[in-house]
């Protein structure tokens, strides 16, 4: 069982006043707040151990190198990959997926190839694509979704053929809440030696994630939406595809030997992490990690489940308001619009109730075009929510509804 109350004291942040009244966080896809052990952990560093990595032999500096090296076996074990040198910090979900665009793209994608991604990703997982298509005349292919949030299978299973060369996917959609079946997408593609990058931005920090078991060549994510500090991601990339895939940005910490007329590359993971990373940032996420593992990602999920039916419950009560995501296998996230209601207007009069959700496109303006809308109202909801808080976000969502009829 998880004791709520205790874990919400971790959370300074929630404590706080807006507007007078008690914050209610909903905005946890943006990002989610931190808990005082990861909060502990940068200041630590700095009080104790700050050196740069990699570089000196002197012990501060040893003793910096190998804690940031403990943390990347830590996230190795989160998400069970097979090799601590498969997983690659970057400064983010964004990062981790123009890295792979950069280079697969470089080495593995010509004139009249196809990429895959769905119509139901994160600009982040488009655009990166997009232009690498554009600079090397290849075609990007869309797999649309059902109007319910699930991925059209049928389509992408028809999609692929001899010229698809990589698939990129959501695991979780930030916007529908849906999550995709990559097991079954890893294994439809791996019968014709296609890979499959996988975008877990929002996955992570619900979802026990098994790159072993999913099977796919490549999965990043954010860390400070799993609690930790901002500017650090993760790439994780099977080890045959790190060996294969050339670095897209060069500099320090990424080199074997340099002459001024040559320069030959580090290892895995070391020559695909050229400059002084976010140190403080994988301090950070070490110990979200444990943090994590110490609640216990599934009781995580368990508990975020039943928060979830519980305001779709209570939304679904409410009259005039259209959810866009209704899929059976869905995690966390709602998304709707009140009828007649601008979502700006909405979530302005929500941020007077102390409310914090988002509006708006949500980097995902394709998903928006399929509903015809020009944006809506996003409810993402974390662990330290409590229902509570959702009865606030329904009582405010009903003064919304007020209000608008006062004004009629
Ligand atoms: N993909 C998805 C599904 C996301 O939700 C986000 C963040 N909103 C990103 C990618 C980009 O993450 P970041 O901004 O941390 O790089």
């Amino acid at each position: 069982m998880m004791n709520i109350e205790k874990i919400r004291m971790d959370f300074p942040i929630l404590q706080k006043k807006i507007n007078d009244h008690q914050l209610v966080y909903l905005d946890n896809a943006a990002t989610t707040q931190k808990p005082k052990p990861v909060i502990d952990s940068i200041v630590n560093f700095y009080v104790q151990g700050n050196a740069n990595i990699h570089r000196g032999i002197y012990q501060l500096s040893e003793q910096a190198s190998n804690n940031y090296e403990s943390i990347r076996k830590k996230v190795k074990d989160f998400i069970n990959a097979e090799k601590s040198h498969e997983i690659i910090f970057t400064s983010g979900t964004t990062e981790s997926i123009n890295l792979i665009a950069d280079s697969f793209g470089r080495t593995f994608l010509n004139k009249n190839d196809e990429l895959i991604i769905s119509e139901m990703e994160h600009h982040s997982n488009i655009i990166p694509w997009q232009m690498l298509c554009k600079r090397k005349k290849s075609s990007l292919k869309i797999v649309s979704f059902h109007d319910n949030g699930d991925l059209n299978i049928d389509q992408l299973r028809k999609t692929i053929n001899e010229k698809t060369k990589l698939i990129a996917i959501t695991h979780l959609s930030n916007v529908l809440g849906t999550i995709n079946p990559i097991k079954e997408i890893c294994s439809l593609a791996h019968k014709k030696n296609i890979p499959v990058l996988v975008d877990g931005a929002q996955a992570i920090q619900h979802l026990k994630i098994d790159v072993q078991d999913l099977d796919c060549d490549f999965y990043v994510f954010s860390a400070h939406k799993m609690y930790a500090d901002t500017g650090l991601g993760v790439l994780y990339a099977k080890e045959k595809w790190l060996q294969k895939l050339e670095p897209t940005r060069y500099g320090g910490g990424m080199i074997s030997k340099v002459t001024m007329q040559k320069t030959t590359f580090a290892e895995i993971p070391f020559k695909f992490e050229a400059g002084t990373q976010n140190i403080s940032a994988v301090h950070s996420l070490g110990s979200a990690i444990d943090y994590l593992n110490n609640i216990g990602i599934d009781n995580i999920h368990q508990y975020e489940k039943k928060l979830l039916s519980y305001a779709l419950n209570k939304l679904n009560q409410l009259n005039g308001i259209t959810i866009y995501g209704t899929s059976s296998n869905k995690s966390s996230i709602i998304s709707f619009n009140i009828d007649h209601v601008h979502h700006y207007d909405a979530v302005m009069i929500l941020d007077k109730l102390g409310i914090a959700v988002r509006s708006g496109t949500h980097c995902a303006e394709p998903i928006m075009n399929h509903y015809h809308i020009s944006g809506c109202i996003r409810v993402s909801i974390a662990f330290y929510n409590t229902t509570k808080d959702i009865d606030h976000l329904i009582k405010g969502i009903k003064k919304v509804q007020e209000m608008h009829k006062l004004n009629e």
